[in-house]
């Protein structure tokens, strides 16, 4: 395959984009953010050109709320600098502003051309994936760089038209969710694509174009290539944006899943007919259902109850070795821990609350009464009482086990909750981190 020459044919064409009159598409200024208007304002009044795009164009145009907003610029990262006092340069490898307003973050950024559009040298690697993605271009180039065609809507703050380079209107109208150019090439580029596409289908209720779903099924061992930090972003983003149920489902279905959570596909495949447990579906019901309600999900309860199925699996091993269930557990938490973050590398932060909520388990059976007391100002006991209330929703022989505990905090009232929202960690800032310090790297890479 000749990736070169297959994105010099998308991007060396002109192409002139429907240009989409106010009056003819939905988006209104009253629902954009006031501070994404203030940043276009500035912009376009300091003689630059000023857009947004992907993510909240394409909501907006479906009448939803967008999760953020994103601006895109002629004007190069010391030029914005300048421009706002609130504004902090980000990426080394390419430099973003991010322009702050109290929690709201505007993420600005210059428009970027594919790398292939320079001659001299291509960018990919050998196997054709994006190394670099580094030249300042404009807007006819940035748009060939993104991935679907959905995400490739320009709102221009200059006479409110929409720009579509790629037919992309079509495709917001058909529920259709197609990439730009060939789908092989571009998913090689970058195999994320491949867990943004499931995403997408889920979050937008969009159908993956065939040749798409095609590719998808051919090139899920592209992961594998993926910087374990950069697949935990994504992980994060499938499983913590309300849809975790059908995200699962739908990464099974394509093959996927076993590339994030090597582990517990084995154990599912173990089963009859490759059905996951119980267990792990009202895990992420349970998610889906937090996060409809505006509840904090913390990732590290998601993860206990990802890999619970395998740590189970191996404590019983070392329980049949003669071990203690405190024991076993501890160990067994340790070996899938340190075999998952070789594939996806989790924060500390996290993994230790993982092993807490796995290892307070078998101590909730006891319940005399001192160590039921030192139980409850555990930091961790309100998880992993919620952990123990799952296992038994999905049929674990412990309801009783469930019920005394629930009677207890009944009981002794409001004064655990209140502890336990002091020491629950605060949910993660999904998007705007950049920096992942004392993360739980990996045995190597
Ligand atoms: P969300 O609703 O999840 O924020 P989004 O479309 O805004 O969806 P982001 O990850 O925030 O997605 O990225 C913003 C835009 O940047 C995308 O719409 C797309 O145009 C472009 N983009 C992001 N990641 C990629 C990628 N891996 N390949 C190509 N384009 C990308
Ligand atoms: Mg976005």
């Amino acid at each position: 395959m000749n990736t070169a020459n297959q994105s010099d044919r998308i991007t060396r064409i002109p192409v002139k984009p429907v240009v989409i009159p106010r009056d003819k598409h939905i988006i209104s200024r009253s629902s954009i953010s006031d501070n994404a208007l203030k940043v276009l304002y500035r912009l376009k009044n300091a003689g630059y050109k000023a857009f947004l795009v992907g993510g909240s164009v394409r909501d907006l145009l479906l009448g939803r709320e967008p999760k953020d907003f994103d601006v895109v610029t002629d004007a190069r990262p010391e030029q914005i600098r300048e421009l706002f006092r609130n504004c902090h340069l980000i990426g080394r490898r390419f430099r973003l502003a991010h322009v702050r307003f109290g929690l709201e973050i505007i993420e600005v950024s210059t428009f970027r051309a594919s790398h292939n559009v320079t001659a001299d040298d291509d960018g990919h690697s050998k196997d054709g994936r994006i190394l670099r993605d580094n030249v300042y271009g404009d807007i006819d180039d940035d748009v060939w760089r993104r991935d679907f065609t959905v995400n490739a809507l320009f709102y221009n703050i200059e006479d409110f038209t929409v720009l579509d380079y790629v037919g992309a209107m079509q495709d917001i109208t058909d529920g259709q969710l197609r990439l730009i150019g060939d789908p092989v090439q571009r998913f090689t580029e970058d195999p994320v694509r491949l867990l943004r596409a499931v995403r997408f289908a889920v979050k937008l209720g969009f159908r993956i174009h065939p040749q798409a779903e095609q590719s998808i099924h051919q090139l899920g061992h592209l992961l594998e290539e993926i910087p374990p930090a950069r697949l935990f972003e994504e992980v994060l983003k499938l499983f913590m944006g309300g849809y975790a149920l059908q995200t699962f489902e739908m990464l099974r279905h394509y093959d996927l899943f076993k590339y994030l959570f090597p582990q517990t596909e084995r154990i599912l495949n173990e089963e009859e007919g490759g059905f996951p447990h119980m267990f792990l579906i009202q895990a992420l019901k349970n998610t889906d259902q937090r996060i409809s309600e505006e509840k904090t999900v913390n990732p590290a309860f998601l993860l206990a109850a990802l890999l619970w199925e395998p740590l189970q699996k191996l404590a019983n091993d070392c329980m049949a070795n003669g071990l203690s269930e405190m024991e076993s557990i501890q160990l067994a938490g340790d070996s899938v821990i340190s075999r998952q973050i070789s594939g996806t590398a989790m924060p500390r932060r996290f993994t230790q609350i993982a092993r807490e909520i796995w290892s307070l388990q078998p101590r909730l059976k006891n319940r005399t009464p001192k160590r039921v007391l030192r139980l409850t100002e555990h930091p961790r006991f309100r998880a992993a009482y919620d952990f123990l209330l799952l296992r038994a929703q999905a049929g674990e022989a412990i309801q009783d086990l469930a019920d005394w505990w629930t009677a207890y905090l009944a009981k002794t009232g409001d004064k655990v909750e209140a502890d336990a929202q002091k020491a629950r960690p605060h949910p993660p800032r999904l998007r705007r981190r950049r920096r992942r310090r004392g993360s739980d790297k990996p045995p190597s890479s």
